[in-house]
């Protein structure tokens, strides 16, 4: 096969063959979200791993849920751990046809590989696993751990990333590096998202006395412009811009000539690095309350929290990725930021460790019908995963 060409000492044709098998198998395996059934993925991963010479062990969330965990062994924690993560569950197919069948892992001749998870991001996972296990064949040893957790879960609520976290999965983790498709772009940061549930009572009385009313939609409108024309006391991110709000849904009243007596309005709102959510969160609080007049209750429900990833373009993890790139053929590694959120909201904000988002597959593909990654890219991706750790410890 010819996307296999330009072999090196790293990465050999059969274990370029073994990355697209195993990939294959993982998009055969249906983990849409909801409900997930991660365990299945998680169970196979371990059981190659473990052939190929890795450790770890399956972390059991529920029934059909599991989180992974794999080492590289023999490594000493000298250094602070090299982590590799990804997630394990998939979007739902959507309505449309495919051309072929979102879980038949279909291999064109053309070295196209077709189905649900080949970009977000089981083709990222394989290739972070198969690059650890190319390590482990040939005996590498680091003065850090080289580890790899597999999550349940992103595509929801990162439920994965939060019960690792919280089981201490990141103690001693140096730097983070998340297969999340990039096009094997180097993603230095992303924005956060906060979002909020507002609910406004009053008090319902008929229209024609309105002044006996407390009108729930008429604050809530004003508490929502307000919202609106925040401050965040941030100016523009490098490659982000400024965060942004935006009010998803707004529900209140029952007819015309009632003054409405409850009011709830769902907002959406994306931060960047500069921004401190638990500082954000007071600050509308603060809002919140000063809306309190007239006899108006309002309630604020946080029903997401994902902070926002940065990372200075020129910390050692970033410029170790980009030497591996330059070797593998990339002149000028590109650089950028993404607006969706990924693991690392969860598991970089704690420690503020370096974290970057590399990855195969078009970005601009995922979650959509057809979800296809190009199997030379994915092949590169793993040659990179298993060159990284020279690189970043100076091997
Ligand atoms: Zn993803």
């Amino acid at each position: 096969m010819d996307q296999m060409q330009g072999e090196t000492d790293l990465f050999s044709s059969a274990e370029a063959a073994e990355l697209v098998e195993v990939t294959r198998a993982l998009i055969g395996i249906d983990t849409v979200n909801p409900p997930g059934n991660e365990r299945a993925v998680a169970q196979l991963l371990l059981d190659r791993a473990l052939e190929w010479g890795l450790e770890g062990e399956i972390v059991e969330l529920s029934a059909d849920r599991a989180n992974l965990q794999l080492r590289l062994p023999g490594c000493s924690a000298d250094r602070p751990a090299l982590m590799y993560c990804g997630h394990f569950d998939t979007v739902p197919l959507g309505g449309a046809p495919w051309t072929h069948a979102a879980h038949g892992a279909h291999l064109s001749p053309e070295g196209v590989l077709w189905g649900r998870g080949a970009v977000d991001m089981k083709g990222g996972v394989a290739a972070m696993v198969c690059g650890m296990a190319a390590l482990a064949r040939r005996s590498a040893r680091f003065p850090a751990e080289i580890r790899f957790l597999g999550t349940i879960g992103e595509e929801v609520d990162c439920a994965g990333a939060r019960a690792a976290l919280d089981a201490g999965a990141m103690d001693g983790v140096g730097q983070l590096v998340i297969a999340e498709p990039t096009n094997m772009e180097l993603v230095v940061a992303h924005k956060g998202a906060l979002f909020l549930e507002l609910t406004a009572r009053g008090r319902a009385a008929h229209a024609a006395m309105a002044e006996q009313g407390i009108n729930a939609v008429s604050h809530m409108m004003r508490l929502l412009g307000r919202i609106e024309e925040l401050d965040f006391g941030v100016g523009e991110y490098p490659l982000l811009g400024r965060p942004t709000v935006t009010v998803g849904t707004i529900t209140g009243g029952s007819v015309v000539n009632i003054v409405p007596d409850r009011c709830v309005a769902q907002v959406d709102l994306r931060t960047t690095p500069a921004v401190d959510h638990q500082t954000l969160l007071a600050m509308l609080a603060h809002l919140v309350d000063a809306h309190r007049v007239d006899g108006v209750e309002f309630d604020l429900h946080v029903t997401g929290d994902y902070p926002p990833v940065g990372t200075a373009p020129d910390d050692p993890l970033v410029t170790a990725a980009d030497r591996v790139l330059r070797t593998l053929g990339d002149d000028a590694p590109h650089k950028t930021a993404v607006s969706y959120f990924s693991d690392g909201s969860i598991l970089q904000p704690p420690t503020g460790l370096p974290t970057l988002l590399c990855g195969p597959g078009d970005p601009t593909l995922a979650h959509q019908t057809d979800e296809r990654i190009d199997v030379a890219q994915l092949i590169r991706a793993a040659r990179f995963f298993s060159e990284l750790p020279y690189e970043v410890f100076d091997q």
